[in-house]
């Protein structure tokens, strides 16, 4: 499913365009539309997930119909259990506010820092993204008002209890006009939470993810020790023997992804490419093809990663390694999903050795290496 179809405006379209956002993520596709539409939301999601940008698209579009803010009165409350975390929600929400015809402005207040020059940045804000010791230190200094807040949104909210916020947490919600839109994300759904959500959410949309560490256990990993020219012939047997019948394929560059195309289509294996050079429409026939079994293989670059999510997907190749350690579990997070089991297999130079040592470190899972010259 593309960005277009989930109902955001032609000045977000061409912003997500900018960022390099070719797909929505899981979390991105349902949150959109029950947010856009006012829906209470829980979403059981870790960071790396997409979250942030899954709410803050959806307030964005709906501020733009909202009457604009009175003097230190928010629209929209975002609490946070860390500055860090206040300052990175801050920057989506002014990525995303770029071009907007009416103007928005987002202000992060958290403590640690002189409370003045926060006091003065509350005039005229519309978000106010806050950890909730410093928001109710705001509100008793008569800096902000809290009784015009039309969505109030916890990110992060078992961390929040974890750090000892409920006492703040109930302060501030008692503050809220009774009719709001809530919205609800935790890595976790622990007892107090469903205390919480009880409490706070109505009728919610519930969305849940899977973190990527709980699917890797789902994945049985290999790797083969494979000269790069050896690579074509090693990858083609692999399908012939495993009896493919869909299987995902990374390769690094666009340039490469298209040969590898090439050779197996040569070889009588249905495959199709998909990466950034390709048009929307392009990628989305093509998703569609393989998720139905048209396709055996779908030769695919790391950003095309995200965007994938096919629930019964029996086989990921890596034809060659992925820079990052964290690109390398996206990839692999491919199969394995909903429950089913998965296989991710890995081709590596002698080149790429040492690197895979690196993100089976980083992953925090051995690997099992055959070299394929023994076979
Ligand atoms: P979050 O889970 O909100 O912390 O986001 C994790 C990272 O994913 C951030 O660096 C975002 O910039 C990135 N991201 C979010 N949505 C997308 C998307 N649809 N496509 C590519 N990257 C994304």
């Amino acid at each position: 499913m593309p960005f277009t179809s989930l109902g955001l405006s032609a000045v977000l379209l061409k912003t997500l365009a900018d960022q390099n956002f070719t797909d929505p993520t899981p979390i991105q596709q349902s949150a959109i539309p029950a947010i856009l539409n006012k829906k209470d939301v829980l979403g059981i999601a870790q960071t790396g997930s997409g979250k942030t940008a899954s709410y803050v698209l959806p307030l964005l579009m709906n501020l733009q119909q909202s009457s604009g803010p009175k003097n230190r009165h928010a629209n929209v409350l975002v609490l946070v259990p860390t500055r860090e975390l206040a300052e990175q929600v801050k920057g989506v929400f002014h990525t995303f506010s770029k071009g907007l015809p009416q103007p928005i402005k987002t202000l992060a207040v958290y403590g640690g820092v002189s409370i003045n020059p926060q006091m003065m940045g509350l005039q005229g804000v519309n978000i106010l993204v806050a950890t909730p010791g410093r928001l109710l230190e705001l509100v008793d200094n008569n800096a902000v008002h809290l009784n015009t807040i039309e969505t109030l949104v916890l990110d992060e909210a078992d961390k929040m209890l974890n750090l000892g916020f409920k006492e703040e947490l109930d302060k501030i919600i008692a503050l809220l006009p009774v009719k709001r839109q809530n919205i609800l994300f935790s890595a976790t759904l622990s007892n107090d939470l469903q205390n919480i959500n009880q409490i706070l959410l109505h009728d919610p949309v519930v969305i849940k993810i899977e973190a990527e560490e709980e699917s890797l256990d789902r994945i049985t990993q290999v790797a083969y020790i494979v000269s790069d020219e050896k690579k074509g012939p090693f990858l083609r047997q692999l399908i012939k023997e495993h009896r493919m019948k869909q299987v995902l394929i990374f390769a690094s560059s666009v340039h490469l992804v298209e040969a590898i195309v090439n050779k197996l289509r040569k070889n009588r294996i249905e495959a199709k490419p998909i990466h950034s050079k390709k048009s929307q429409g392009n990628r989305s026939d093509t998703l569609r093809l393989f998720k139905a079994g048209h396709v055996t293989a779908l030769v695919a670059t790391d950003l095309m990663a995200r965007g994938i999510d096919i629930d019964a997907l029996p086989y990921v190749i890596n034809y060659d390694l992925p820079r990052s350690p964290k690109d390398y579990v996206h990839r692999i997070g491919r199969t394995g999903r909903a429950g089913n089991d998965g296989n991710a297999i890995s081709l590596v130079s002698h080149g790429e050795l040492h690197h895979f040592e690196v993100i089976q470190k980083k992953m925090g899972k051995q690997v099992k290496l055959i070299d394929s010259e023994n076979l």
